[in-house]
Order: C-alpha cells, then sequence, then structure tokens
C-alpha cells in the first residue's frame, strides 16, 4: 500500500475550506498551518493564466526530513505516511530545513508538526479532513498500488505533475493539470 493524494488543479477554485478543516480537525495552532492555498500567474497579458492549488506535504518517498532527524521522531509508517512523533521530537529543526516544500512547522508546544494525511481518521476508514470537505471534490485520496483506486486512474488517464521534482524526493501528492 502506498497512500497518495491527487489534486485537480482544473477544479480547485481557492476557496481554503481545505485549510479550514485541516486546522479544526488536528487542532492547528493559532497562525500556523498544516495545508495552504498556492497561486501560481502564467503567460503574458492578456493570455494570462491562473492555477490555483492546496498543498501539503508530499510524504515524499525519499524524504530528506526523516535521513536528517537525528532522534528518529521523523519517520515512515504503513503506507508510505511521514509522520514525527512529537514525544521523541527536541525541535532542532533539521527536518524544517530540509524540506523544499516548507511543509513542515515548529510547534508552540516544542515539537515539529506537518499534515498526516488525517492518519488517525484513514484507521477509522474515513478519508483526510480536507479531501472530506472540498466543495469542488478536486481531491481524491488512495492507493498508488492498487491499479484500480481511483487516484491510479486518475494518474493514468491524465496529466500531472509534482512540484519541485528536481530535488529527487518523490512525492506523493500529484497535481492534475
Ligand atoms: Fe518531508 Fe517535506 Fe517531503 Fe513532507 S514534503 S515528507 S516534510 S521532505
Ligand atoms: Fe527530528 Fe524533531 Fe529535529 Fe525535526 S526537529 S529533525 S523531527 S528531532
Ligand atoms: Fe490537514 Fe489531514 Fe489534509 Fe494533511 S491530510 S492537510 S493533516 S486535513
Amino acid at each position: 500500500m502506498r497512500y497518495a493524494m491527487v489534486i485537480d488543479t482544473k477544479k480547485c477554485v481557492g476557496c481554503s475550506d481545505c485549510v479550514v478543516a485541516c486546522q479544526t480537525e488536528n487542532n492547528v495552532p493559532e497562525g500556523f498551518c498544516r495545508d495552504w492555498i498556492t497561486e501560481v500567474v502564467s503567460g503574458s497579458y492578456p493570455n494570462l493564466e491562473l492555477e490555483l492549488r492546496s498543498e501539503r506535504c508530499n510524504h515524499c518517498e525519499e524524504a530528506p526530513c526523516v535521513r536528517c532527524c537525528p532522534t528518529g521522531a521523523s519517520h515512515v509508517v504503513e503506507g508510505g505516511i511521514v509522520l514525527v512523533n512529537a514525544s521523541e521530537c527536541i525541535g532542532c529543526g533539521a527536518c524544517i530545513a530540509s524540506c523544499p516544500y516548507d511543509a513542515r512547522f515548529q510547534h508552540p508546544d516544542g515539537h515539529v508538526d506537518k499534515c498526516t494525511f488525517c492518519h488517525h481518521r484513514l484507521k477509522k476508514g474515513q478519508l483526510p479532513a480536507c479531501v472530506s470537505v472540498c466543495p469542488t471534490k478536486c481531491m481524491y485520496f488512495g492507493d498508488l498500488d492498487d491499479p484500480n483506486s481511483e487516484v491510479s486512474q486518475l494518474l493514468k488517464d491524465r496529466k500531472y505533475k509534482t512540484l519541485a521534482p528536481e530535488a529527487g524526493t518523490k512525492p506523493h501528492v500529484f497535481y492534475l493539470i
């Protein structure tokens, strides 16, 4: 099993419902976020294009944050989900510096925090909170190793990209373009 999120940039309207849902579901402290909306304008006037996309930790297969963690607090669990064990984290910040996506932050309690792919919800058979609230249904979640899963089918049928592929991290968040 390899969990992945697939996000359709053609359907995202940048409403930030995913951000609010994550903050509520995961008690994200005020002033911080585990997911965020990025707006990218390309082309030249009058032929401008706007891409809106919801970003978060990519749960990278080759995760520098896991490799550099001196205590093992940053670790990988089943399905390839990258987690931080708060009780083992000494807050050194090495993982924050190593992440090419700026996906981690220092929690006011002293440990480092980030998106967990809502691991606690997956264990109950629920979708991640951000995926479940999206009003345009632009986010999909499932198993890359299952060729019949919605995420596998979308990646087979549609053009997609990952962010900063040059970093060599093998992200597990894919953007349909
Ligand atoms: Fe680590 Fe950053 Fe990749 Fe998440 S996006 S697994 S924090 S390197
Ligand atoms: Fe590991 Fe915590 Fe240091 Fe990050 S801040 S590298 S999770 S000990
Ligand atoms: Fe937040 Fe969960 Fe979505 Fe990650 S998967 S951004 S933790 S709601």
